[in-house]
């Protein structure tokens, strides 16, 4: 039986009078306690098969619920203790997707800082872990796509096709992805930085570099972005690594 935090549990199954006394014996407050039994119904112990079989995820297996990630866990601590990898792990176990589901608005909030994989005693690689099942949840369409996916399939993308990163390009692209509607010059249709509906930490973010470029570096910059150049014989070798990258579902 996994301890749960009191926060986990419904209020509506949680009964408990502040003033109580029975036979003569005060039973007051946390004496009377009683917490409502529930029948859970929907397990979908495939879901749990799945992420204890994936390479990143079969140490899951060797969690015993001492919540010590839980407790080292900077969001849960200092940001929404909805958040709670623990109680992420013991969910996907029984292969309780939906109340994972409860939880999407918090539950790709990890920064990623690996304290829950440093503390835990059983050798749970809990990041780990917690994006798979993450991923398998995205793949039954229960949350949304992990945001940060979109913009590594958008890199991906800007390196599969010139074999090399620019960065400006890249961040305007980006931006322009997001919504925002950037200034383009009316003859290559490329977006001019600083001008137009980009907001201003974007503009701020650029002119602060652009202030302290040479001459000499700022054209090449400009030129890099107007006629993107393109590794070397890249057309070649970008077919056999795009292949190879669908064939190894990367591309998904
Ligand atoms: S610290 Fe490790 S064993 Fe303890 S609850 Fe977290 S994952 Fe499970
Ligand atoms: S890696 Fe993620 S889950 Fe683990 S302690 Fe850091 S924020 Fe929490």
């Amino acid at each position: 039986m996994a301890i749960h935090e009191r926060s986990l549990v419904e209020q509506e199954r949680i009964l408990r009078k502040e003033r109580l006394v029975v036979d003569g014996v005060d039973v007051s407050g946390d004496w009377n306690l009683i917490i409502l039994p529930r029948v859970i119904e929907d397990y979908d112990l495939d879901f749990a098969k799945e992420v204890a079989e994936s390479p990143d995820g079969k140490t899951i297996t060797q969690c015993y619920q001492c919540s010590y990630c839980t407790a080292s866990c900077p969001v849960h601590n200092y940001w929404d203790d909805r958040y709670n990898p623990r109680h992420f792990i013991y969910l996907a176990r029984l292969g309780m997707v939906d109340e994972l589901q409860k939880r999407a608005d918090v539950i790709w909030r990890c920064v990623s800082c690996h304290k829950c994989t440093h503390r835990c005693p059983k050798g749970v690689l809990v990041e780990e872990v917690l994006k798979v099942i993450l991923r398998a949840m995205a793949k039954r369409g229960l949350i949304e796509e992990y945001p940060s996916k979109k913009f590594d399939k958008f890199f991906t993308e800007s390196v599969l096709e010139y074999g090399r990163i620019e960065d400006g390009e890249l961040l305007l692209g980006w931006v322009e992805k997001q919504g925002y509607k950037l200034f383009k010059d009316p003859i290559l249709k490329k977006p001019v930085p600083l001008i137009g509906d980009a907001p201003l930490w974007l503009k701020q973010l650029m002119l602060k570099p652009i202030k302290s470029m040479n001459v000499g570096f700022l054209m090449l910059n400009a030129k890099h972005m107007l006629f993107h150049p393109r590794t070397k014989n890249w057309n070649k070798f970008k077919q056999v690594l795009r292949k190879a990258m669908e064939e190894e579902g990367a591309l998904k």
